[in-house]
């Protein structure tokens, strides 16, 4: 048995076999070869299985998230049988005497840099589909599998660090933890494990002959056990049942209300990033969802999702909640949350560049299509809507003048909406120092605890070098958020925590008495601030 280090990011204890997760990106050598006709006939048959492939996602994505979703495997398809790709290849194969695996990377690079260079938004977007089927054709000529294909029997996944991307499109039935090398505590890859409620590793100096290993994670220690003995198996089983019964004792306050001891209520609500999460936030009883994070709605697809499949998703999520309060964040695209098609140049600051509302506010047509979905879904449940990363009221105008444009022409074609609240993320230093301003022209505020301690800090949140002095405990974090509270509060707007802080039991108290209205945590805190409040005296 070997123990290894690493820096908690869910507590927690896992128990299973490892995977080891390599990324999606191959090296591709430049190899010559002596037959050019046999190189070209192993292409024919990587072509073949990949083809296969894509019908079985096909099907799979049918019956899991409809035909119409399911619908890019077969533009894939179609792009795999092209002739001028299929040419490409060949004439590469017979002048150079290259390898298939060259030849594709070659073709799939020249076309996508084609596409990316034309005009029209459409074709630009069809560049991440070459370079993703020219990616499978080559993991296939490599005898590698699917990328996030994690196979039937649930693992700890182990990998050198993961996008967030990449860990949406993993089917989370089969995850028991994360391991990984890279990432911080405040990456939105660490927020996902913990919204999914698993134990997550970071800082662990992994390695590749893991793979297929019995592990333990020990989300509680911060170590990961590989191939444990006996005896220690034993004690995290015992231990792991312990767990169990705690959280039966804490699934006791389901049904309780939301109140300190001497009477004062506050709103709990949940974080989601998808509508799978909504059971979550059920099973944990919340009273509302705090945080919708649309953009993941953008990170599993391959292009925009289009206003009806938002809708969908957005319409389930407001039905499913039966009345309950709905606050759906506007998408958050940019730093590390990063999608192909959106054909964002190289920036070297990301998380200070052009992102969220930045970019809502310059591609307006992205912006109105999510606000036409979010209106229509409006008419069947509770839903608020929140904008992000706000630095001045100007843009508040300016998002309240498209509202109204969005709403003049669901008006005109007769479709109804209900009444939404619009609130902003107060998520920028300053936007803390015009909260007097800003609460004058909306509904609520929520503050975004993660993002806010990065820019007053002055420290990147994915910097795990830096993660132990990113304190979002810092005095003045602190006294921001009474701050705005105060601002708020003299205009009658209310203010919730969505950040990571809002789930820590050891400042609830000291929320509470800042006359914080609404705290939204990932599902699996709700009863553990639940119960923290419920010990809480106001006065
Ligand atoms: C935040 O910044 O605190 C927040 C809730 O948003 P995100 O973590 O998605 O940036
Ligand atoms: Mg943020």
């Amino acid at each position: 048995m070997e123990q290894f280090n690493g820096k908690s990011i869910f507590k927690g204890i896992a128990i299973g076999k490892i995977l080891f997760y390599s990324k999606k990106q191959q090296q591709v050598k430049r190899e010559k070869i002596e037959d050019n006709e046999a190189e070209i006939a192993r292409y024919e048959a990587a072509k073949a299985k990949a083809i296969e492939q894509l019908r079985e996602l096909c099907d799979k994505a049918a019956e899991e998230v409809g035909e119409t979703n399911a619908a890019i495997f077969e533009v894939h398809t179609m792009m795999l049988e092209d002739e001028d790709y299929t040419d490409s290849v060949y004439n590469m194969i017979r002048k150079n005497s290259v390898n298939a695996e060259f030849a594709v990377a070659a073709t799939g690079d020249n076309f996508s840099a084609m596409f990316t260079e034309m005009d029209d938004e459409y074709f630009k977007a069809r560049a991440a589909d070459i370079k993703d089927i020219s990616d499978r054709l080559i993991r296939v000529l490599q005898g590698q599998g699917n990328t996030g294909e994690i196979g039937e029997e649930p693992v700890i996944l182990v990998a050198e660090d993961l996008a967030p991307s990449e860990t949406v499109q993993m089917d989370k039935s089969k995850l028991l933890a994360f391991v990984t090398r890279f990432g911080s505590s405040n990456s939105h890859t660490a927020i996902l494990a913990r919204t999914m409620n698993i134990p997550a590793l970071i800082g662990v100096d992994i390695k590749k002959e893991w793979n297929g290993k019995m592990a333990v994670v020990d989300g509680k220690q911060g170590i990961l056990l590989v191939d444990p003995d006996g005896t220690v198996l034993k004690k995290y089983e015992e231990e792991k049942k312990k767990e169990e019964e705690a959280g039966k004792l804490l699934s006791q306050l389901k049904g309780q209300t939301d109140v300190t001891v001497d009477g004062r209520h506050i709103k709990l609500y949940a974080n989601i990033g998808s509508v799978a999460d909504v059971a979550n936030v059920l099973a944990n009883d919340a009273a509302g969802i705090g945080l919708f994070r649309s953009e993941f709605l953008y990170l599993e697809k391959d292009d925009y999702p289009t206003e009806e499949e938002q809708f969908q998703v957005y319409k389930t999520v407001a039905q499913n909640m039966a009345g309950k309060k709905v606050v759906i964040r506007t998408m958050d695209i940019g730093a590390d949350k990063q999608v192909p098609y959106f054909g964002m140049e190289h920036e070297e600051n990301p998380a200070m560049g052009y992102r969220a509302i930045r970019i809502c506010l310059d591609r307006v047509e992205i912006f109105k299509t999510q606000l036409r979905a979010l209106y229509r879904a409006s008419a069947y449940g509770s839903i608020s809507i929140m904008f992000p990363m706000i630095i001045s009221v100007e843009e508040v105008m300016q998002i309240k003048k498209i509202v109204e444009e969005v709403k003049a022409q669901l008006d005109s074609v007769h479709i109804a909406y209900g009444d939404v609240e619009l609130g902003i993320m107060i998520e920028t230093p300053a936007a803390v120092m015009i909260s007097d301003l800003l609460a004058k022209e909306v509904d609520f505020f929520s503050i975004g605890t993660n993002d806010l301690t990065q820019y007053t800090l002055a420290i990147d949140r994915q910097n795990a070098k830096l993660d132990h002095i990113y304190d979002p405990h810092h005095p003045a974090i602190l006294r921001m958020i009474q701050m705005v509270v105060d601002n708020a509060h003299k205009e009658n707007c209310w203010v919730g925590i969505c950040g990571e802080l809002g789930a820590d039991v050891t400042l609830i108290e000291q929320f509470i008495k800042m006359g914080v209205d609404e705290l939204s945590v990932s599902p699996s805190f709700v009863l553990p601030v639940r119960k923290a409040i419920r010990e809480t005296k106001y006065r």
